[in-house]
This record gives structure tokens, C-alpha cells and sequence, in this order.
């Protein structure tokens, strides 16, 4: 049995604090286990939650489950389907609710990657990597968005750049065009203190590259230095490659340098597999800066994801104008965690992608 990473922790504003009642109800408000594989949790605002994982005995699959706070009321077995074989709910101990989850024998989860992230103060995903995508039918209890409060102040530890902590794709069978915008004559977006776009995105892109090469991902650089570069030959590079995918990576300015500005967005132009790939960029760049608004997945018509023949998108890694990004930006240590939530959403969507 292993316990697994707790990936974000939360900070609240002590007026979020209610005294609890001496024997309080279980903090699960709602649950569901869709079928790509993530399980996601809706609970009471700053509950405390462990997950752990067993593997396999020669009688039981593995399994994973959940510690909750609070009592719960009914404890019930729901029968699964598919790769699923069930799922319990029971108070393992007074005033506890645990959620567990068994999959059949034939289930080969990989602990070392099973994370459970707080979404919010009241939302939680762990997604629930070797598990078969639509092996199963989702199963839920409780509606999952009803009251689910917003991104607020959370804290993380300090994320891990180990190499093996990226999820494997096959090697050698990849190949992404990573492109950093502007350069040469045109720095981008210029920011509090005189820090550029340019500088940053290059550092930031070289870095993705680097982590994609270590897993076996073949890449190519729209530029490698700082130089000049129109859109078009980006997107000639792109097509002429025969890359999977595109990814070109911007910093972020607004036009009255507005401090109080900041935000994480990621674009792409059209598709589901374009989309795809935006969501799950900006998905793991909000981890590595959640009080950074998270200003979502958009369309647009940028020239370069317009242009190029395969998925696209482009992401904006932060405001150079704005206080708070500008400050992370500045730090090496923020840039590499930048860098290696790019390369992680990236091998996830090259990991779903047929
Ligand atoms: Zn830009």
C-alpha cells in the first residue's frame, strides 16, 4: 500500500472557517469516475483528504481509495462495470467516509504517477493513469459542478522536474515543433522592469524541448537563438516537418501595462484534437501557478495555429506586465516548473492521441 502525493494544499481566508457540529457529516458531497479515466471529487470547502493505492493480491485487483473527514451516513457497495468491478462507500473508522474503488485483476495502475489534485477548495481530480480509457461506463454519485466554488489561493510544494515522473510515450514515434515567439528585432511583449517576451519564451521553449527529447520525443525549433522570424516561415517549418504537433509559447501583455492584470491562457484554432492538446497545456501550467488566473482554453485565429497542417496550439505562460506573473516569470526556478508543465501536457495529449 502506498500513500499517495497530495498535490496541492490550499490557503483560506480565516473567515472561510465554520465550526463543525461534534459529529460532522461526511465531507464527500459528490463523486464520478468518467470514463477517461479520472476520478473526480466534489467535498465540503477545505477538507482534508488522503488517497492510497494497493496493488493487485491474487484474489483482488488494484485498488484505490480515499479518506474523507466526517461520518458517513450510508455505507453502500455500487457495482461497476467494464474494467471496474466496484465501488465502496463505508466509515472505515468513527467519524471517517471512505471511497474505495476496485478494478478487476486484468487493471495494471502506475502508482508512482497517481496524483490527487485539488482543483479548488472543493474539487479534486486524481486521474487514474494505466487505466484503459472508455473500458469502462462512467459511474457517479451526486452532481459533480453543483456549488463548486472557483480557483482560489492554493499552495504547492515545490513540483519535482524528475525526468521519470513525465509520463512515457512510445520512443522515438513523436515528433512536436516547439515554436518561441517574436525574436531578433522584435522582443514581444516588454514588462515590469524591462523583462521581454522573447527572452523568456526562448529560455522556456528550449527547456520543453529539452524534457521531450529525454522521453524519446523528436523536436524541432522554430529558432534556437534570438533572431528575427516571420509567422510564415514558422508555419512552413511546421508543415514541412510532418510534426504531430505545433506548439508555439507567447508571454502575455496588456496594451496599458495594467499591473493588476495576470493570467495563464492557451490557444487553439480549430478541431477536437487541437482543443485537446490547449486543455491539456493549460491545464498543467495552472498547477505551477494557481494563484495566476486561469483565463482558459480559447479559439483564435493566430497565424501560426491558422496555418499549420497539424494539432496547434499556442500558449501564454504568463503577463509580463502584470506584478504577479512578472515576478515568477523573472525566477529561473518558476520558468523551469513552466517549462516542465508544458512537457508534461504535451506527452499527455500525444499519450491520448491515436
Ligand atoms: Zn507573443
Amino acid at each position: 500500500m502506498s500513500k499517495l502525493g497530495l498535490f496541492a494544499g490550499f490557503i483560506f481566508c480565516s473567515n472561510l472557517f465554520i465550526s463543525l457540529p461534534l459529529k460532522s457529516a461526511s465531507a464527500l458531497a459528490a463523486w464520478a469516475l468518467t470514463s477517461n479515466g479520472s476520478l473526480k471529487l466534489r467535498t465540503s470547502s477545505g477538507a482534508k483528504l488522503d488517497a492510497f493505492y494497493q496493488s493487485s493480491t491474487t484474489d483482488k485487483g488494484d485498488r484505490v481509495w480515499i479518506d474523507f473527514t466526517g461520518e458517513l451516513s450510508r455505507p453502500r457497495t455500487i457495482k461497476g462495470n467494464g474494467s471496474v468491478k466496484e465501488i465502496r462507500l463505508g466509515k472505515p473508522s468513527k467519524g471517517k467516509t471512505r471511497l474505495v474503488i476496485e478494478f478487476l485483476p486484468s487493471v495494471e495502475l502506475e502508482p508512482s504517477k497517481l496524483q490527487l489534485i485539488g482543483i479548488s477548495t472543493n474539487t479534486w481530480e486524481l486521474e487514474l493513469i494505466g487505466l484503459e480509457s472508455n473500458s469502462f461506463r462512467p459511474i457517479e454519485e451526486g452532481n459533480i459542478l453543483r456549488n463548486s466554488i472557483k480557483r482560489t489561493y492554493e499552495k504547492i510544494k515545490p513540483q519535482d522536474l524528475d525526468i521519470s515522473s513525465l509520463p512515457d510515450v512510445p520512443y522515438g514515434k513523436y515528433k512536436v515543433v516547439i515554436d518561441p515567439g517574436h525574436g531578433g528585432s522584435d522582443p514581444g511583449a516588454v514588462g515590469i522592469n524591462g523583462l521581454r517576451e522573447t527572452d523568456i519564451v526562448l529560455e522556456v521553449s528550449k527547456s520543453v524541448s529539452d524534457f521531450l527529447t529525454n522521453k524519446g520525443v523528436k523536436t524541432i525549433l522554430t529558432r534556437n537563438h534570438e533572431r528575427t522570424l516571420d509567422l510564415q516561415p514558422r508555419v512552413a517549418k511546421a508543415n514541412n516537418s510532418k510534426a504531430d504537433i505545433f506548439v508555439s509559447i507567447h508571454a502575455n501583455a496588456t496594451r496599458g501595462k495594467r499591473k493588476e492584470v495576470n493570467g495563464l491562457e492557451t490557444y487553439y484554432y480549430s478541431g477536437y484534437k487541437g482543443y485537446s492538446l490547449a486543455k491539456n497545456i493549460q491545464k498543467q501550467i495552472l498547477i505551477v501557478s494557481p494563484q495566476s488566473p486561469d483565463r482558459g482554453v480559447r479559439r483564435s485565429r493566430f497565424y501560426v495555429i491558422r496555418k499549420t497542417s497539424m494539432p496547434a496550439a499556442l500558449v501564454e505562460i504568463g503577463f509580463v506586465t502584470g506584478t504577479y506573473d512578472a515576478d515568477l516569470l523573472r525566477q529561473k526556478v518558476y520558468r523551469d516548473k513552466m517549462s516542465f508543465a508544458i512537457a508534461r501536457g504535451i506527452l499527455n495529449y500525444l499519450k491520448i492521441s491515436k
